[in-house]
């Protein structure tokens, strides 16, 4: 009989599975999808490597570092700071989280104001002091309240603040928990952005190796035997029995798995690729739409990796927040004419490669979420959760939540306590 049946490949199940094969247990993954990571993925199209949506690391993650081999990802750090798009009118913003003193040079800036960046200078260094994990506790309000009482101006929340942390948060609104932006902006500070060369899914494709992993399967129920000690999974190629069972799906299959009242909300976001075989833009930055409209951010990804295009082509990714719609190519046109303000007719030069909706990105976290985190324990006999509802919406919320549940199954003191974010 199995030791520990694994229930989703995504990045938590990926980690729990692997800390237990560290452990030498006999353990299984079970995953519903034609392929292995979930949420963290990649695929080629014409030659093209696109992410499953815009996805960046944080490579400063405690999780990441722990459980990944860094140096194996071959990560490419995106060049600190943005570029914010206003029509034809480009501003870069060179790096305002690691040197926000160094802007204090270009005084004519229309998005931060020599006032703006002295606060985020002083913010910066404040946030820099604590253990980064403690950042995600003190007192919590939305994180535009919490800009604003940092005395940031509406141009800076609005040009810089929204577009950027929206494209974190999946939200413009920016009222996600002001705890998660200090604790983000930390980490950013911290070791920046990056991406790995061959895609993001190389992060899950390294975590799976060595683990013995079985996609196209679904576990319809879990059924806790008698007198307890092991449990029957039922799934679409018939029953596994393992003596435990630790379940890594979206928090909505989870809750129905276990019985857990597991959801708390999604936030949908689409991503647009497009090719092309004319370089429009030479920024490698992250491109920033302060105005409201379809865009949120952009990249020209080859800019950052020429590998991800074939040899004389470009790749431009497109976050577009939420679902808009249903017609892709309806959808396909608005954002086309959202990038004429922005390259002319040069966008006739684009061809779209892909329109991704992601329907579950992330879990809402408004201020306060922490306080109605889900446990990992459930009501089913020797059936866990390991899940980012556990903790964050996020690669390091979802892989603490996977060692913390193999923690539990270890009896490791140690890593069971370790606190969130650490
Ligand atoms: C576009 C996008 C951008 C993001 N950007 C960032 C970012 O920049 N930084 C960051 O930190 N985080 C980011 N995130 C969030 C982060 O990727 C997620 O928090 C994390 O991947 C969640 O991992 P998970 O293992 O909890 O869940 P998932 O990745 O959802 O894995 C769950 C798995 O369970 C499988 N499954 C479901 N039901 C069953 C069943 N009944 N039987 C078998 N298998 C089942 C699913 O198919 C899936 O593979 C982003 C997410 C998205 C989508």
């Amino acid at each position: 009989m199995l030791d520990i049946l694994v229930v989703g490949s995504g990045l938590a199940g990926l980690t729990a599975a692997r800390v237990l094969t560290r452990a030498g247990r006999r353990v299984r993954v079970l995953e519903a999808a034609e392929h292995v990571g979930g949420r963290v993925t990649s695929r080629v199209v014409d030659g093209f490597t696109l992410d499953a949506g815009y996805q960046v690391l944080f490579p400063a993650y405690p999780a990441l570092r722990r459980n990944v081999d860094l140096d194996a990802l071959d990560l490419v750090p995106i060049p600190s700071g943005a570029a914010v798009r206003s029509g034809f009118n480009v501003e870069v913003l060179g790096d305002p989280l690691h040197d926000p003193g160094s802007l204090l040079g270009t005084l004519t800036s229309r998005t931060l104001g020599v006032g703006d960046k002295l606060r985020l200078a002083r913010l910066v260094a404040r946030l820099k002091l604590p253990a980064p994990h403690t950042l995600l506790h003190g007192p919590d309000e939305t994180t535009e309240n919490y800009l604003r009482r940092q005395g940031f101006s509406t141009r800076a929340v609005d040009s810089f603040f929204r577009p950027f942390f929206g494209g974190v948060f999946l939200r413009r609104d920016l009222h996600t928990s002001a705890r998660l932006f200090r604790y983000y902006l930390r980490m950013l500070v911290d070791g920046g952005a990056a991406l790995p060369r061959g895609g993001v899914g190389e992060v899950t494709a390294q975590l799976a190796g060595g683990t013995d992993v079985t996609t196209g399967i679904r576990v319809t129920r879990l059924v806790p035997q008698e007198g307890g000690g092991a449990v029957t999974a039922v799934t679409t190629a018939g029953e596994i029995e393992a003596r435990g069972v630790i379940v890594a799906t979206d928090p909505d299959a989870a809750g129905q798995l276990t019985g857990e009242a597991l959801s708390r909300g999604s936030l949908g976001s689409t991503y647009l690729y497009y090719a092309s075989s004319h370089p429009l833009d030479t920024q490698p930055r992250l491109l920033l739409r302060p105005s409201a409209g379809l865009i949120n951010n952009a990249q020209w990804i080859s800019n950052v990796i020429p590998e991800r295009a074939p040899e004389g082509q470009h790749l431009l990714a497109v976050s577009v927040l939420e679902l808009p719609g249903e017609d892709d190519a309806a959808l396909d046109a608005a954002v086309r004419a959202e990038l004429s303000g922005w390259y002319g007719d040069g966008v006739r030069n684009l061809r779209t490669l892909a329109v991704e909706r992601i329907a579950h990105a992330q879990f809402l976290q408004p201020p306060e979420f922490s306080t109605t985190l889900a446990g990992h324990a459930t009501g089913l006999p020797s059936v866990l959760i390991a899940s980012e509802v556990t903790s964050m919406s996020s690669v390091q919320g979802a892989m603490e939540s996977g060692e913390k549940a193999a923690a539990i199954l270890l009896g490791d003191l140690a890593g069971m306590s370790r606190p969130r974010g650490a």
